[in-house]
């Protein structure tokens, strides 16, 4: 089956089944050809008018768009329609035509791949992702001045089938209709490209970034594509194919049911509320905590600030965007983690010499406090957005007490400062510490007694426990933050912050996972900071389990040996609750030891 099967990036959930169709939607072969002298100034304005009709064109796109995935995803088309009113690039065509006497359709191409080269080249992935939607206006544009229809293409698809092409740009995703393409397949795109955002607004499955998917896939093949775990299985077999379609429905049904718990509180059978707040590392992640009702932010990662621009973010800058973030969620607390900055993630004015071993060097708050006046104007916009709303701060890879000491001393000394200038702020403000170290976990008694709250930050703590890089793809299946060493240190942080009165939370990828989510509530834990996609399926998990079963599954669980243990006892515990096949398509139960009431 292996080499039937094609891997992807699932961008947008689902499963199709259908015949291939292979567009091979590319640049328009363009004749050269050289025009009169006198015929220049009309190629120049058959430019204009061709940019004209294909901007009330892309009007258009945007509208149905507007219909179909949403006001803010047809924003997508500005994009599109911004690149048609860029006068540089525009004179840029006209010049061509003129010098060289060239035809407008000859001049857009010369002057098209020029941009894509220039693109390319630049290596960012920001640029390469808008690639498509510039492609797909280039293509129009010449295909409007060759007087042919772009949209031709379209209409051989007579049956559902599955769309396979190199490349796919909004214009053309937006126009697609459900009961013909049931599924899309291309070798280019991320989860961030546009085409992917409007297939997953509309609803169809999609699959992006499939290497080799134009040479692999013949026209009219049978394929199963699955957007959830972005594959493509070429010439299913009937077993296959039965498989894929109860693996659908299992998809639809839960799906539905995700619908019904967003407005439901998260409460577990025996009454524990859990509190879950979302983790926003970008400000388009924002709308997708609201929309699942997080419960405030518990983890708002601020080296966005600073990694995507060249200077230091302001103090207004960043007050201004605490305090939205913070409005956005208002009633609930946003905690802003401070500057985790370090390793590879070094901006120009923090660049030292490179280190050996910069995941063990010069990191995080080691860094802010050696560059007080940095850490001082993060502190003085966090005071000043608690004016406006529940604003608590964190500092990440605490491993000494007087890391805590010394950032509440920054703290009260800025908020006297700020004070004193008349400026309008808090005296003061919650100061947590993020547990993702062993030797924070370990003392966090101590921690605890001198902050206001811990957060385990379970992706550090699993890498320096159990010294296995997080980034390192080959050391993935040594990457357990379930691994009982790990939950050991998770029980003790737990245990610490409750005899303290102070509360603790977990705000790691791990709290994402429904089932290990299911093992934090049973070590302690009542407040989960999730990644926002995954809001809504723990909310569900957490809906459908007891606090008990998962207090005795983590007691199990401090007793295992391996990790591999754990899992398998987290899941025979939670398939008494919970029909596992609906949250985890591939999960397997221990061979022999199925308990009698599993649905699955
Ligand atoms: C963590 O380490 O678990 C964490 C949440 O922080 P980050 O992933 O940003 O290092
Ligand atoms: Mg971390």
């Amino acid at each position: 089956m292996s080499e039937r099967l094609l891997k992807g990036i699932g961008v947008s959930a689902g499963i199709a089944v259908g015949p291939a169709v292979v567009v091979r939607w590319t640049m328009p072969e363009v004749p050269h050809r050289v025009v009169p002298r006198s015929q220049v100034e009309k190629e120049v304005r058959r430019l204009r008018a061709a940019v004209r009709d294909v901007k009330r064109y892309l009007q258009e796109l945007k509208t149905k768009a507007e219909d179909r995935a949403g006001v803010d995803e047809a924003r997508i088309f500005d994009a599109q329609l911004l690149m048609l009113e860029d006068k540089q690039f525009l004179s840029g065509v006209a010049d061509l035509i003129r010098e060289n006497r060239l035809t407008a359709e000859k001049a857009f191409e010369f002057k098209a791949l020029e941009v894509r080269d220039m693109w390319t080249a630049t290596g960012s992935p920001r640029l390469k992702d808008r690639l498509a939607d510039f492609s797909g206006v280039a293509i129009r544009v010449i295909e409007h001045l060759m007087h042919r229809g772009a949209d031709e293409l379209w209409e051989g698809i007579t049956q559902p089938s599955v769309v396979v092409a190199k490349e796919l740009g909004p214009g053309l995703t937006v126009q697609l209709d459900r009961e013909h393409v049931v599924g899309l397949v291309s070798e280019e795109g991320t989860r961030t490209s546009h085409a992917a955002i409007l297939a997953h607004s509309i609803g169809i499955p999609a699959v992006f970034g499939v290497a080799g998917a134009m040479q692999r896939i013949e026209q009219g093949t049978t394929l199963v594509m699955d957007g959830t775990r972005g594959t493509v299985l070429l010439n299913p077999t009937a077993p296959e194919i039965a498989e894929a379609r109860a693996r659908e429905r299992r998809r639809r049904e839960l799906a539905s049911q995700l619908e019904e718990v967003v407005e439901q509180p998260a409460v577990t059978t025996d009454g524990v509320r859990i509190r879950l707040r979302g983790n926003v590392d970008l400000p388009d992640e924002i709308r997708a905590a609201q929309e699942h009702r997080a419960e405030g932010v518990g983890l708002l990662r601020t080296e966005f600030l600073i990694t995507s621009h060249t200077a230091l973010p302001t103090e207004d800058e960043q007050a201004e965007y605490f305090r939205r973030v913070g409005e956005a969620f208002a009633g609930h607390p946003v905690v802003v983690r401070t500057y985790d900055l370090g390793g590879d993630k070094l901006p120009g004015p923090f660049r030292v010499q490179a280190e050996g071993n910069p995941q063990l060097g010069w990191r995080a708050i080691r860094v802010c406090l050696d560059r007080p006046e940095i850490f001082r104007t993060q502190l003085r916009a966090a005071l000043r957005a608690a004016v406006h709303a529940d604003i608590h701060v964190m500092i990440p890879l605490v491993t000494r007490l007087d890391e805590v000491d010394r950032t509440r001393a920054l703290v009260s000394e800025e908020a006297a400062n700020l004070a004193r200038d008349g400026v309008e702020a808090k005296a003061s403000l919650p100061v947590g510490v993020m547990v993702e170290t062993p030797a924070a976990a370990v003392m966090a008694d101590r921690l605890a007694a001198v902050s206001d709250f811990l957060s385990v930050g379970t992706n550090d703590l699993t890498q320096y426990t159990l010294v296995v890089d997080r980034g390192n793809a080959r050391l993935a299946d040594r990457f357990n933050p379930h691994d009982p060493s790990v939950l050991r240190l998770l029980k003790l942080v737990a245990d610490a912050a409750r005899a303290a009165g102070k509360p603790a939370s977990v705000c790691g990828e791990m709290a994402s996972e429904p089932l290990l989510a299911f093992l934090l509530i049973g070590l302690g834990y009542e407040t989960l900071s999730v990644a926002p996609p995954a809001l809504p399926l723990v909310k569900w998990t957490v809906r459908q389990v007891g606090a008990a079963r998962a207090r005795a599954a983590a007691e199990q669980a401090l007793a295992a040996r391996t990790a591999d243990e754990v899992l398998d006892l987290l899941r025979l515990a939670l398939a008494e609750a919970v029909d596992l096949k609906l949250l985890d398509p591939d999960a397997r139960l221990p061979a022999g030891r199925r308990a009698a009431s599993l649905n699955v």
